[in-house]
């Protein structure tokens, strides 16, 4: 029970990588704070992982909601010792018909977001003088997809996002990571062709897509207080699909 009583904060924990992130500390004895768009998905995360999590609904990329979000939080569970900055979504498109509105969605969610969550966790943390922060950002953030310039744009934008805060916050033993998934099985990648997925399982060393469950245990062991010495870095989780 490596985080027993730690107070975690996993955003877009309703389903996916999210969902598997909060369940994997909640077994590790952790108290969870299940964030999700909407109360009723948050909660269903909180009841199915048990332990002492509890939900909140919150749309990530509206700082004013954020703020609101934190204080609730350190009210009902005490200071955060790791936060998870997992909320994201893509709305796909070649760049000459890429809408506006979906280029500043996905930069408000993916990136907007986790500055928001960072800034009002940083302060708690600084002043207990321990932390994590842990970014999921994405391989397509390192290679660009054609099709996919916002969503490369703000997971590329994760990166420099972690460096940065790595610097500012690592000598108040607050550490900042990221992990880069590849394909992983979710909602997300649901509409994937089966042709894709051949290509994934031919072309990555590890033979198969990535399951949530893969993505949660790099996470808590960027979170656990032993990898303390391990920040600003970007963890690519992908089965050798990359390389
Ligand atoms: P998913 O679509 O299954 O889940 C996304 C979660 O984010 C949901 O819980 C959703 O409610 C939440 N969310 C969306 N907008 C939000 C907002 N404005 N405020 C709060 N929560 C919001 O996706 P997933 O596949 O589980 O992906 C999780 C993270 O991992 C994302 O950041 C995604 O970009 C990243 N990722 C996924 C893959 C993959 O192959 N699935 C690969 C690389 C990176």
């Amino acid at each position: 029970m490596s985080f027993q009583d730690q107070v975690v904060i996993v955003t877009g924990a309703s389903r996916g990588i999210g969902r598997a992130i909060a369940a994997a500390f909640a077994a590790k004895g952790a108290k969870v704070a299940c964030v999700a768009t909407t109360l009723a998905n948050a909660t269903a995360t909180a009841e199915t992982i048990g332990g002492s999590a509890r939900a909140y609904a919150c749309d990530v990329s509206d700082s004013a909601s954020v703020e609101v979000l934190f204080e609730a939080i350190l009210a009902d569970l005490g200071t955060p010792s790791v936060l998870v900055n997992n909320a994201g979504i893509t709305r796909d498109g070649l760049i000459i018909r890429m809408k506006e509105e979906d280029w500043d969605r996905v930069l408000a969610v993916n990136l907007k977001g986790a500055y928001n969550c960072t800034r009002a966790a940083a302060k708690p943390m600084m002043k207990a003088r321990y932390g994590r922060i842990i970014n999921i950002t994405s391989i397509i953030g390192q290679t660009g997809a054609a099709g996919q310039a916002n969503y490369a744009a703000s997971k590329a934008g994760l990166i420099g996002l972690t460096k940065s805060i790595a610097k500012e916050l690592g000598s108040r033993n607050v550490t900042c990571n990221a992990v880069a998934p590849g394909f992983i099985t979710t909602d997300m990648t649901a509409e994937l062709s089966d042709d894709f997925r051949a290509h994934v399982e031919k072309s990555a060393p590890a033979g198969r897509l990535g399951t949530p469950e893969d993505i949660a245990g790099a996470v808590v062991f960027l979170a656990e207080a032993s990898s303390s010495y391990i920040t600003g870095q970007t963890l690519t989780v992908d089965g050798g699909l990359s390389l």
